[in-house]
């Protein structure tokens, strides 16, 4: 393991044994943050949302009072706004090196996790379940976007027994009647923080951290928007991961606005050069669903081999339009609420995650349209069964337009599921195929 045609991919080692109770914040912060660190100054600014994210998690080892767990589509302004940091378990997962997750995960199996279980939820039975991991003082969770995941609220209420829970119910629709349901369930979120913290609500504090939200929504919409262009002017794999925990995990922070102002700068900067990323841009490609995260060497060989750049990552970035203008100082208690509702409803894989199936469906059609795909590749992670089986209409509705989609299993996070070199050879024949598509057009 693990070439392909000649090309190197990562490579694991799976013949050590791991020991998966150590400290796991301690362990991201040494490898994964420690690698940040040592990168060159030039480009250490584009993983800060992940060293960020990094501090939060000591934050939460060092200050026990302020630790709210968080399901990860659960919007995190609220926990800002109540002066307290958001611990999501599945971060760790996300961010943790691929050995100790594979590792944990097996934990996880000897403990009984059923198979359906991703390695998401599935990486962090363990340490939840044995209390390696810090105590909450609140939990706030949801039903979105899956069956999984909403088990996963067992398993908390079952290892924190004395820690009452929130659970938002997020709603079927996206009319106004839905976005009120969701907004009341939020009041109700709030008195439930100030009773389990002791902490009162300082309605100027969630004033700017809902500020603070819209301009990161604003700023991220704005990028988007020059992803448009052709070449693509952002090397979106090697922003894809820190992207995605900037809006999973920081929004309603000052310092993601920072980041996001920088990055918009650096894209509006290529974009008047006319350059895109590292590699000539000769194709345009939308991953409809997963994309994987433990090697991004796949992202690389695709552009090597074939000039294919992604432009958008399904679960990765929110697409929708920001809010509307509200002076923001002097906005009332209800017109928060509300924004926070919409946040919430339309948070990244947790709007396609909820309702009708034809959201997933025709967002990701708008996303092929307006980023001028080439083609779409539906990598699903094969415990995501709510996607899958949008999967087929989705492929047949892009045909209708013209966009050919490749449809493929993986593991997002393992890969003794799916390796690299087996993705690069069913991708392979499908760039190829979308190559002479273009050719001949
Ligand atoms: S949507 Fe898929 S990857 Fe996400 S928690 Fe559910 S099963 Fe896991």
């Amino acid at each position: 393991m693990s070439s392909y045609k000649g090309f190197q991919f990562k490579t694991y080692d799976f013949s050590k044994k791991i020991d998966t109770t150590v400290d796991l914040i301690d362990l991201i912060d040494e490898l994964v943050g420690g690698d940040i660190k040592s990168r060159p100054e030039q480009v250490q600014w584009i993983f800060d949302p992940l060293l960020q994210a990094i501090e939060e998690l000591k934050f939460c080892q060092a200050n026990p009072d302020k630790v709210v767990y968080r399901h990860f589509t659960f919007a995190p302004e609220m926990i800002y706004a109540m002066d307290c940091v958001s611990f999501v378990p599945e971060a760790l997962t996300f961010i943790l090196p691929t050995e100790y997750l594979c590792a944990l995960v097996d934990e996880g199996r000897d403990l009984g996790m059923p198979d359906h279980w991703c390695g998401f939820l599935g990486g962090v039975l363990a340490p939840l379940m044995y209390k390696r991991l810090p105590q909450p003082k609140a939990i706030l969770h949801c039903n979105q976007p899956c069956d999984n995941s909403v088990a996963q609220g067992t398993v908390l209420a079952e290892t924190f027994p004395d820690t009452e829970m929130f659970i938002l119910d997020n709603p079927y629709t996206d009319d106004e009647e839905a976005v009120q349901f969701c907004a009341d369930q939020l009041r109700e979120g709030f008195s439930y923080m100030e009773r389990m913290t002791g902490n009162k609500l300082d309605l100027d504090r969630f004033r700017e951290v809902m500020k603070n939200s819209a301009r990161a929504y604003e700023l991220i919409y704005e990028i988007n928007e020059l992803k448009k262009v052709s070449p693509c002017p952002i090397p979106t794999s090697a922003i894809l991961r820190v992207t995605s925990v900037a809006f999973y995990a920081l929004t309603g922070t000052e310092r993601l606005v920072k980041w996001l102002e920088k990055h918009l700068a650096d894209a509006k900067e290529r974009v008047a050069k006319g350059i895109g990323g590292f590699r000539e841009e000769k194709l345009r490609v939308v991953w409809t669903m997963s994309w994987p995260v433990f090697d991004y060497s796949v992202y690389d060989w695709m552009e090597e081999e074939h000039g294919a750049i992604a432009v958008a990552y399904h679960s990765a970035e929110p697409f929708y339009q920001p809010p509307p203008d509200l002076d923001y100082s002097t906005a009332s208690y209800d017109e928060l609420l509300r924004l926070l509702a919409l946040r919430n409803n339309n948070h990244s894989m947790g709007r396609q995650g909820r309702g009708s199936l034809n959201t997933f469906v025709n967002d990701n059609i708008k996303w092929c349209q307006e980023f001028k795909a080439d083609g779409a590749i539906f990598a699903g992670h094969w415990q995501c069964q709510a996607n899958w089986s949008s999967a087929q209409i989705t492929k047949e509705k892009l045909a209708d337009q013209g966009i050919p989609m490749l449809m493929m299993m993986v593991d997002q996070l393992d890969p003794r599921v799916v390796s690299s070199d087996q993705m690069a050879s069913r991708l392979d024949p499908f760039l190829e195929m979308l190559t002479d598509r273009k050719m001949a057009r």
